[in-house]
């Protein structure tokens, strides 16, 4: 079932529509919209709340494939250690949305003490019972961790699948310590939504069999750097960082096929690595954004 949504941060439903969109299983229609007040991209009307829980709770392990859980993520992993070594060297890490818990794993043989939330349960038994790691299976505010506890919290691919983001990055802010440093991975809604616009494009006119629609990624809620910027901004966070994150095998192999795949991604990070450098740091047009922010 869908039902009209707001906000997350501001309280209002008034956005623009940005694109149409299909939900698996649902036959009504959506739409992904942009806020008019902070620039949040979400799904309007929306699944409930209860079914998001749900989803993710039971249904999110099952549906992700096991690569997505692992190597594919070790190249953001290598770069947010590069970023996180800078401020610390070791100390207390909680990583919001742990899956079955490889982050912690390459964190806790670095030396940090490490502990893991997670919504599901299967995925938490798995850090547990197999990589013995410390981690809560539920929402991060049931987990009711101490405040101003942790000198390191990341959230890998979460933020845009949270039902409550602005709530979660308040209580990330809680749990921080003083000069902590805060470490998000989301999709990037401009440059996803630019390929939505080209996938329309060439499908109009037809160019040969390319077909970009499955590199298209829009998740229940998106984020521009700059409404992130916002988002970090009140919610006190300073030094906020907004960057390219390193680029991970994923659907493109679906598209161009394997042998060019690792080609073309490293050509791809190179262009938006180009424009982020050569504009000074202010053009971020990856596919998804690496955010580093620290608690004063
Ligand atoms: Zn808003």
């Amino acid at each position: 079932m869908l039902v009209k949504t707001r906000c997350n941060f501001c309280n209002t439903d008034g956005s623009v529509v940005l694109a149409s969109i299909k939900v698996p299983h649902i036959t009504e229609p959506s739409f992904l919209v942009r806020c008019n007040g902070c620039g949040l991209a979400y799904m309007n009307p929306s699944c409930t709340i209860e079914e998001e829980k749900e989803f993710y709770a039971h249904d999110y392990c099952k549906v992700a494939e096991e690569r997505h859980w692992h190597e594919n993520r070790f190249p953001y992993f290598e770069q947010a250690f590069q970023r996180i070594g800078d401020s610390f060297q070791t100390g207390r890490l909680l990583d919001v949305g742990c899956g079955k818990g490889y982050f912690l794993e390459m964190a806790r043989k670095r030396g940090w003490r490490v502990y893991g939330v997670d919504p599901s349960q299967e995925a938490v038994l798995f850090a547990r019972n197999s990589l013995g790691l410390e981690a809560f299976a539920g929402e991060l505010k049931d987990a009711h961790l101490e405040s101003e506890s942790f000198e390191v919290i990341t959230a890998w691919n979460v933020l845009d699948h949270m039902y409550d983001p602005w709530g979660d990055i308040q209580e990330m802010s809680r749990i921080l310590k003083r000069g902590g440093l805060l470490g998000l991975r989301v999709l990037n809604l401009d440059f996803h939504f630019f390929l939505y616009h080209l996938s329309n494009v060439l499908g109009v006119i037809s160019v040969g069999r390319l077909n970009l629609s499955p590199l298209v990624g829009f998740h229940p809620r998106m984020f521009s750097s700059r409404c992130i910027k916002k988002w970090l901004e009140r919610a006190g966070f300073v030094d906020i960082q907004v960057g390219n994150s390193a680029l991970v095998p994923g659907t493109t192999s679906a598209v161009v096929g394997r042998v060019t795949e690792q080609f073309l991604r490293k050509l791809t990070y190179l262009l938006v690595e180009s424009c982020y450098y050569l504009s000074l740091r202010a053009l971020v047009v990856g596919p998804s954004l690496m955010i580093f922010a620290r608690k004063p």
